[in-house]
């Protein structure tokens, strides 16, 4: 038994076992199938929530052994079936699981229809146990409300979570980042630049102030903010007199920008950073954890993130009165009287106490998202690191991405598009890297700062970049069932 894999020891009880052990860890496990090997670890019987039902509606006592019960030999494959085969026996068979088992009998994986059948998505919400907890304790409060004990509560968490001062929790990410513009007066006409390669919520809030975006090439190896492009640009708006508000900075997928060479030009310039960790919350550079390298930084819990209260942001910051100012601009700019006053513009940007309840209890297992999803990222490399036409997101020097996509970029001879459609085909959700802003169409005409020479790093990898399924739930069978669909559709071999 010393050799049983991980995957099956959970399932699998000892040859004593009784039916009421059974039911225990069929409960406990929510696998639904036991396993009983004989001493030598070869498979005997196979045991379902039905089979169990079954002997027990037939009068079968709670402290009956399972050995002694009249059952059938267990249905299993070889451990050479492919998932495909195994999907079609399932089929056959009216079972949901099917263990595979070696030459002597002993079972080595159990696969289960959810994990082969069932589509496989980018990145999904993933619950861990106390956030229902939180949620009901804001019912019973009857704290329904924007505010509340849980809101406090969440905003200090995260605070000490991420190492800053001071949060304000939001009802989205992209409010965090229009609220941080507000906060340094954005004004029409301002120039604000922008990391390019990201999504179009970086670079909305611009906009939204009439301010004028300029858009940063990536350097390739951390796909992040260039530091050279940068100062480029940097020494251009000085040169015309137009030095930006603020500069938005991505930790993109996951990644943290190289802060020790971003952060002295924006203090030579004197020019804000508003860092945009909306991907990057868990992640660290140098052993600091990501959100804290600006004037204030932005998280989002949207429903894809790394953890999520299903749709809200975060405002942090070092400085207790960009965080005061927040929490004024997101209720309403409401002035201190008891009569509603008020003097300037604000917004209804406020995350509710529900909700936040959601994120208190998301916070608490964000280590094992991190590391989950880091293991995820480990297990794709494991098995798809021999392939030459790929080439996994660099983790660059002194920086712990938490990994949140698994990305990649493919050799100029395969078509990524090609490839995503054979993924699709397999119910495999992967997507191109995100599209960068200076060729989006809404941001026509907006000026573009390139890493060096003619190259367009950011477009570079747009064209050639993936991400695949990178969800902290995903199961080692649904990671191999993606990497099979890889290997196959890059070796031009069919899918197993
Ligand atoms: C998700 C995301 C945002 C926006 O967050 P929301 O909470 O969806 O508004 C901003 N920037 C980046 C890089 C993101 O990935």
């Amino acid at each position: 038994m010393s050799s049983t894999p991980a995957g099956v020891a959970p399932l699998t009880l000892s040859g004593d076992a009784t039916v009421a052990e059974a039911l225990a860890s069929l409960q406990r496990t929510g696998k639904g199938i036991a396993l009983l090997n004989d001493q030598a670890g070869r498979l005997q019987r196979v045991f379902t929530d039905g089979d169990l039902r079954r002997f027990i509606l037939a009068g079968s006592r709670m402290d009956a052994p399972l050995g002694a019960i009249e059952h059938g030999a267990p249905r299993t494959a070889p451990v050479a079936t492919t998932h495909a085969e195994a999907l079609a026996m399932m089929d056959r068979w009216i079972v949901d699981q099917l263990p595979l088992i070696d030459d002597e009998g002993r079972p080595r994986e159990v696969l289960f229809r959810r994990d082969l059948a069932n589509r496989i998505f980018l990145s999904s919400p993933h619950l861990g146990k106390a956030e229902l907890d939180y949620v009901s304790e804001a019912f019973a409060s009857n704290w329904i409300a924007p505010l509340g004990p849980n809101v406090d509560a969440f905003e200090n968490e995260l605070a000490r979570v991420v190492e800053v001062k001071h949060a304000a929790a939001l009802s989205s990410g992209t409010a965090g980042l229009h609220l941080a513009l507000r906060i340094l007066d954005c004004r029409p006409g301002d120039t604000v630049l922008c990391s390019s390669l990201t999504f179009v919520a970086s670079a909305n809030p611009i906009l939204y102030e009439h301010a004028i975006p300029e858009f940063v090439d990536s350097d390739p190896e951390s796909w992040n903010m260039s530091p050279t492009a940068l100062e480029r640009a940097l020494e251009q708006c000085r040169r015309e007199n137009r030095l930006p508000r603020a500069i938005i900075v991505v930790d993109l997928y996951g990644q943290s920008a190289d802060y020790d060479a971003l952060q002295p030009l924006c203090e030579h310039y004197g020019v804000p950073i508003i860092e945009d960790a909306a991907e990057a919350l868990g992640a660290t550079y140098k052993g600091r954890p990501c959100g804290g390298f600006g004037r204030m930084g932005v998280f989002s819990f949207n429903g894809n993130k790394i953890i999520t209260t299903s749709g809200g942001g975060m405002l942090v910051s070092d400085r207790e009165e960009d965080v005061i100012r927040a929490r004024k601009l997101s209720t309403q700019a409401r002035e201190p009287a008891a009569h509603y006053e008020h003097k300037e513009i604000g917004f209804n940007y406020r995350m509710s106490n529900v909700l936040a309840g959601i994120g208190r209890g998301q916070l608490g297992v964000l280590a094992e998202r991190v590391e989950a999803r880091r293991r995820v990222f480990a297990r794709y490399v494991e098995q798809l690191g021999d392939l030459e036409a790929i080439r996994f997101m660099p983790e660059t020097p002194g920086s712990l991405s938490n990994r949140w996509l698994t990305t990649l970029t493919l050799d100029p001879s395969v078509e990524p598009r090609r490839l995503l459609d054979s993924l699709g085909r397999l119910d495999i959700e992967a997507r191109p890297v995100w599209k960068p802003m200076h060729l989006q169409p809404l941001f026509r005409g907006a000026a573009f700062h390139r890493h060096g020479g003619n190259r367009d790093v950011a477009a570079e990898l747009f064209d050639q970049g993936l991400c695949l399924p990178s969800g902290s739930n995903m199961s080692d069978a649904q990671i191999d069932r993606v990497c099979d669909a890889m290997r196959a559709a890059l070796t031009n071999r069919q899918p197993s």
